[in-house]
């Protein structure tokens, strides 16, 4: 509504309802700001490098993304000699944005002179620690920090900081919607929309929704979450792990790093890789696990299609699974991770149980496209690794044509053998080199055919699905070979799609 109207210049009974709602929930806002900030600790989030300490302020950003820019802005407000590096080309709107606030900068180059002097390193979270340049800050002994690590300095914003090796997105983004639903003063970034590091510098949140990445953690020192979420760990970025499960699990147990006993951690208690390391941990945090196949206590869980939450101290909360706008059991999952947040965040059970119903589905995760002569067609083109196909094929009551492929990360596919006999009537392969998709399933299904492009796939699907079919693209694989991202691939099936 327009802010004019609320001077009250209407006649209509039915505005002026709306104005005096509009009215309490604006006080109900500020009670709810107020109440935040009197819980809100004055412990920082994480600390300054020991050379800032001794008043040496040069900082140097590698990677000029969204959160190195972000990080640049951030670290120029806060008075340091600044410097920004990339390797590649720098997207016009980041250069036009550094030039305006006379941030000097390199592209296509790092030149050491000018990089080495710093006192501390911002690193974009894709550049691995075997780069060239890295490998020369850490025999110099230059500390490294990630984007969060650094923004998190400067705000005493309560942290809500979100991690797994999938739903991060989508957990992200719903806890977001409750939370904004329930008037909080809140911000969303991490790997999503704007850097957190642009937002501590140019706005003022009482709370942040985190998504972190393990990248990001692998930077993260001591930055401390309000509440941190853990929603599984399974086999993925390995490469950047030394292809060592162990140390991917590590990576992601940084997310709670740091945390005393007014945090709280949110986890998947089914989760093996999670249950392995928790039975020798130290938790210091107030701990909250969700299950859908037990009722673990001060947690979430499914009582028949139930899903409830019983907080220690709080009135327990209760909600069936089909008025779930996400539908699926990895999404039960995530709407158990989201609920546990806003319980603990004391919003009310009726604003919890709206938000989840009328959550609008974010692209490329299980989006459903369109329906042409009885067969339905979704898109699950985020899907880049082996457990998110697998709950997209439990999550699916149909026979499905399966259109996978792409950069294989070293895809373990016997996990999918049981669902794609039992559900999967065709494969059509979208990728370069589908060699490791017909060895693992020509023994299983009738048809595998190889395609090459979006449209050939989605034409080829229709030819091989009958009407009550799905035909789900949910690639297991990264896309780079055949588009520019997931966004890319998942874009081109939907126009394909809409062309039959
Ligand atoms: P992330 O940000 O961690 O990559 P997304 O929310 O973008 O996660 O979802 C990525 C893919 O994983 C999608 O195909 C989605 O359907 C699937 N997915 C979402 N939540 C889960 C979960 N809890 N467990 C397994 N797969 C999931």
């Amino acid at each position: 509504m327009d802010t004019g109207n609320i001077n009250g210049h209407y006649h209509d009974s039915h505005i002026e309802i709306e104005i005096s709602k509009n009215k309490e929930q604006r006080t109900k806002t500020k009670d709810k700001r107020n109440k935040m900030q009197a819980n809100q600790q004055h412990i920082p989030h994480s600390a300054p490098s020991p050379s800032e300490k001794a008043g040496v302020r040069r900082i140097v950003i590698l990677g000029a993304g969204e959160s190195g820019t972000g990080a640049a802005i951030l670290a120029q407000k806060e008075g340091f000699d600044v410097f920004v590096s990339d390797l590649s080309v720098i997207a016009d709107k980041y250069k036009a944005e550094l030039n305006t606030l006379n941030i000097p900068f390199e592209e296509q180059q790092h030149t050491e002179d000018l990089i080495l002097n710093a006192s501390e390193i911002i690193k974009s979270p894709g550049i691995p620690d075997k780069a060239a340049i890295i490998k020369k800050i850490n025999e110099k002994g230059i500390p490294v920090i990630s984007e969060i690590e650094f923004a998190g300095r400067y705000t005493n914003a309560k942290m809500i900081c979100i991690t797994g090796s999938n739903g991060k997105t989508t957990t992200t983004m719903l806890t977001y919607h409750i939370l904004k639903n329930a008037g909080l003063n809140v911000g969303l970034a991490g790997n999503i929309g704007f850097s957190f590091a642009r937002q501590v510098a140019r706005e003022s949140f009482d709370c942040y929704v985190l998504e972190i990445s393990s990248f990001m953690l692998d930077d993260m020192f001591a930055f401390r979450a309000d509440i941190a979420i853990l929603l599984n760990i399974t086999p993925d970025h390995l490469d950047r792990y030394n292809y060592q499960m162990e140390n991917y699990v590590a990576s992601k147990f940084r997310i709670i790093q740091n945390q005393n006993a007014q945090d709280h951690f949110i986890y998947c208690d089914d989760d093996p890789e999670i249950l392995k390391v928790l039975a020798s941990a130290d938790i210091k945090a107030q701990k909250h696990p969700f299950s859908i196949v037990h009722e673990p206590s001060n947690g979430a869980f499914l009582n028949n299609n139930n899903l409830q939450i019983n907080l220690t101290n709080t009135q327990p909360f209760d909600m069936t699974i089909q008025d779930l706008a996400l539908q699926g059991k990895h999404n039960v999952y995530n709407s158990m991770a989201s609920g546990i947040v806003s319980k603990v965040l004391e919003i009310r059970n009726e604003t919890i149980r709206e938000s989840m119903c009328n959550f609008k589905n974010i692209e490329h995760r299980l989006e459903h496209v369109a329906n042409i002569s009885g067969i339905s067609f979704i898109n699950d083109s985020k899907a880049t690794n082996v457990n998110s196909t697998w709950y997209a094929l439990e999550s699916i009551n149909t026979d499905i044509v399966l259109i996978m492929g792409g950069v294989d990360k070293g895809n373990d596919y016997s996990m999918l053998l049981d669902l794609v006999r039992s559900k999967v009537k065709a494969i059509v392969c979208l990728g370069k080199d589908n060699k490791a998709i017909h060895d693992a399933f020509e023994d299983e299904v009738e048809v595998i055919v190889n395609t090459f492009s979006a449209s050939e796939a989605a034409e080829v699907a229709y030819h091989l699905a009958k009407k009550g079919n799905t035909v789900l693209l949910s690639p297991a694989c990264s896309s780079f070979d055949l588009f520019k991202n997931y966004e890319d691939r998942g874009n081109q099936f939907k126009a394909a799609v809409k062309e039959l």
